[in-house]
């Protein structure tokens, strides 16, 4: 713990733990998933082409059944299950294709020509499949001796996935193209969806300039901020780039005043514990309440969680600013954005799905990893998901130069965590992985 920084505001010397750090941003997740009808009420009309990655502000509503007619999953001939099942032949008395009206009545004994997404006529409770029949005689067919059909094979029943007016998505699930597709199914040409929240990106450091200008010598291009405006994106928030602040008391001060009217504050860099890291003591001339200073694990280790009081010029319905200080080495950055700022941003955006999100994969060669570091590691790594059927999928470290290392964290698709009470990790073994 450092020991430049105002003790009143600090919870305790002890570094928490990666999962207590976790839980306490769960529980805090939690709090505000509460509050946020209240905190960001307002919604939007979004097209179905600019709604993935939105939250559903009101449920989906199917406006007819579905499938809106028993529908043939398969081509093949409509007929009685039980009938075709005494394999004696059966006339074709006619043939629905996909697009047609629903027809029949299908008469005792005869088949029925139907095609796939085609409605089964009244009267048929079965589809044989064109490969399970044979020609019996001019214009009739017979289900193969070696086949049966029972009622409701290779049918779907009208509204067996759900009947008019029923709720078939609830406001809070995020939208991906599954459920794009319903809703296209249910006539929602657009769909009212919750605003996105709007998080602030503040970037500090003397040697970053930004990626339009040429470095100095000594001065490296701001990649935090495109990352983490990135991140914000694809998690469901609205990115607002600040101008970076240099290292120094004054200018901070201007900047985090700048924020407030965020619904959720990034800051990168200065949180480690340099002479030039001055962001906590900037949060704490403002009031911040810290919930933690610091995580045991590696990267991401001096990451900062806490909230900023508001004033009333920030305009906004919560008297809180929920922020975090997020190590600049970009690796770092993007660790604790996916652990612990993703969370926090998916509960103001209305979303239920779950952040973040993890997975088991079969560790692959070359290395076995030393554990027992004393802190959660989430090492840069590569999964291959095209797995062998059956097998789960393998992953494996990609070398690295440490947490400032970006051409490592741009080879990487996930990270691979090595439990800090962990006696190792053995290749061929299942390992954790976090996924982006
Ligand atoms: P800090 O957390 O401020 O001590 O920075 C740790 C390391 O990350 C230093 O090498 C910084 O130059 C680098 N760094 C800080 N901010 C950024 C940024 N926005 N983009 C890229 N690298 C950064
Ligand atoms: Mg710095």
């Amino acid at each position: 713990m450092k020991s430049k920084l105002p003790s009143p505001a600090l919870p305790s010397p002890a570094l928490p733990s990666y999962d207590e750090a976790a839980s306490l941003v769960a529980a805090h997740a939690g709090r505000l998933a509460g509050m946020r009808p209240a905190l960001l009420p307002n919604k939007e009309p979004v097209e179905l082409g600019q709604a993935p990655g939105r939250v559903l502000a009101q449920p989906l509503m199917a406006d007819r059944d579905q499938p809106p007619f028993a529908r043939s999953t398969r081509d093949g001939y409509a007929c009685r299950a039980a009938e075709a099942t005494a394999h004696a032949p059966m006339a074709i008395c006619g043939a629905s294709r996909a697009g047609d009206p629903p027809a029949g009545p299908l008469p005792p004994g005869a088949a029925w020509e139907i095609m796939t997404g085609a409605p089964v006529p009244t009267g048929a409770d079965a589809v044989m499949m064109f490969e399970h029949v044979e020609t019996a005689g001019k214009a009739k067919i017979r289900l193969l001796p070696s086949r049966t059909l029972k009622p409701g094979d290779n049918i779907v029943a009208q509204g067996a996935q759900g009947h008019t007016g029923d709720v078939l998505l609830s406001a809070g699930a995020q939208l991906h193209p599954g459920q794009i597709a319903l809703a296209a199914a249910c006539g929602c040409a657009a769909l009212e969806v919750f605003r996105k929240p709007r998080v602030a990106i503040l970037s500090t450091g003397d040697e970053l300039v930004p990626v339009d200008a040429s470095p100095a010598p000594g001065q490296i291009r701001n990649s935090n901020a495109p990352m983490l405006a990135a991140m914000v994106d694809e998690a469901g928030g609205e990115p607002w780039i600040l101008p970076t602040a240099a290292d120094n008391a004054l200018a901070l001060d201007d900047a985090l005043a700048l924020a407030v009217t965020a619904d959720l504050l990034l800051i990168s860099g200065g949180v480690s514990a340099g002479k030039f890291d001055l962001v906590e003591p900037a949060l704490a001339r403002l009031g911040a309440r810290f919930h933690f200073i610091g995580v045991r694990m590696q990267p991401g280790k001096p990451t900062v969680f806490g909230e900023l009081p508001r004033n009333k010029k920030a305009n906004s319905r919560s008297k809180k600013l929920p922020f975090f200080g997020l190590p600049g080495n970009p690796i770092a950055s993007a660790v604790t954005f996916l652990l612990f700022a993703a969370p926090v941003l998916a509960a103001l955006a209305g979303s239920r799905d779950a952040y973040p999100r993890f997975a088991l994969a079969r560790l692959a060669p070359p290395v076995d990893r030393n554990g027992k570091s004393g802190l959660t590691r989430f090492l840069p790594a590569f999964c291959d998901f095209g797995a062998t059927a059956g097998e789960p999928p393998q992953v494996a470290f990609v070398s690295w130069h440490g947490s400032g290392d970006l051409t490592a964290l741009a080879r990487s698709n996930c990270f691979c965590i090595v439990p800090e009470d962990a006696k190792g990790l053995k290749v061929g073994s299942l390992v954790r992985i976090l996924l982006p």
